[in-house]
């Protein structure tokens, strides 16, 4: 090694030692003041998840704990290979029964009847969809009921504002806000629905997401004390009866001949909330939308004799052709 190529091998020693005890400190220093500086900026809605330090029992209930009916479910148009996949899907979590509200009319009602039904006979049934113009007391005699969707969550016609408890989805979802402008208020709507529950009492209607109003259940005692031919399916909405489970769990007890089992959009890992929810007493869990919900929700554990009547006895009596003696006592 001549002089200039100890020089040059020094260098890049002394160029490495520089870089490994001086600049790289620097960097991890600069980093963690960085870090430290983030940690005390306020971070905006999305950014901030906290993860919760609660040490508690879980229970992960995979499938539920008596065979059930969804009576709120939406298909369109499925081919057969879809309909196979589903019934397997329906089989691993026990959901023995899959009511398909999104029948159509006319051709696409037959094709889709055909499909379902035709081929599993005892694990469909197809709701048809209605003409408005024709809307008449026609399922009173032929004793079907009538799921009625109406209105949405009470906070979609309130403003828009940071007060608005539904503020994350009026963000991702801007056209489902109601404002005054252009819809109806949400009392008016309900006061219009309650007017034609009470003027066809020979009716069953089965109204959708605890009929709006889930974060008022006293509210929702009222109308079924009011009106008999009225009940309610849990469908989309378990999030608010996660956040009361006291109140929850008495409800349902009271009014366990009212109330079924339902899911809405269709996604075979999500049923698990409500098995949870409904047969456990897990505390403080995280729920599947956040949209929904950004809160934790506990599980309101009811009565085994309550659970069966939400899972499938109440839907048994509301549904006429579905084959009770797949279900237990
Ligand atoms: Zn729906």
């Amino acid at each position: 090694m001549n002089s200039r190529r100890i020089m040059t091998f020094f260098s890049i020693i002394f160029v490495a030692l520089f870089a490994a005890f001086i600049v790289w400190p620097r960097a991890a220093m600069t980093q963690q003041q960085q870090t430290s500086q983030k940690s005390q900026q306020t971070p905006t809605i999305d950014e901030y998840q906290p993860k919760s330090t609660l040490v508690t029992k879980e229970h992960k209930i995979e499938r539920a704990k008596f065979p059930f009916i969804d009576i709120h479910s939406h298909h369109w148009n499925p081919t057969p290979e879809e309909v196979d996949r589903l019934v397997k899907e329906m089989d691993t979590i026990n959901l023995r029964v899959m009511v398909n509200l999104s029948g159509g009319t006319g051709e696409e009602l037959k094709k889709t009847v055909a499909v379902m039904k035709g081929r599993y006979p005892d694990r469909f049934v197809v709701f048809a969809n209605m003409n408005y113009d024709d809307l008449n007391t026609k399922c009173a005699e032929l004793k079907i009921p009538v799921l009625i969707h109406v209105a949405e969550p009470s906070a979609f016609f309130d403003p828009w504002d940071y007060r608005n408890e539904r503020w994350q989805e009026l963000k991702e979802f801007p056209g489902r806000a109601r404002p005054p402008a252009k819809y109806p208020p949400f009392e008016t709507l309900m006061a219009e629905r309650n007017h034609l529950f009470a003027k066809h009492p020979n009716t069953n209607f089965i109204a959708a997401h605890l009929g709006f109003h889930g974060n008022d259940l006293a509210r929702l005692g009222k109308l079924f004390d009011e009106n008999p031919n009225v009940y309610v399916d849990i469908a989309a909405v378990l999030a608010e009866l996660g956040r009361q489970p006291y109140s929850a769990h008495d409800f349902l007890v009271k009014y366990q001949d009212r109330v079924v089992m339902g899911k809405d959009i269709y996604e075979v890992n999500e049923y698990k909330w409500y098995f949870r929810a409904l047969e456990t007493r897990d505390e403080y869990f995280e729920y599947y939308r956040k949209r929904h919900a950004f809160w934790r929700i506990y599980g309101f554990q009811v009565p085994d004799d309550v659970l069966k009547k939400i899972y499938y006895k109440n839907a048994l009596k509301l549904v006429p052709g579905i084959e009770a003696k797949a279900f237990p006592e």
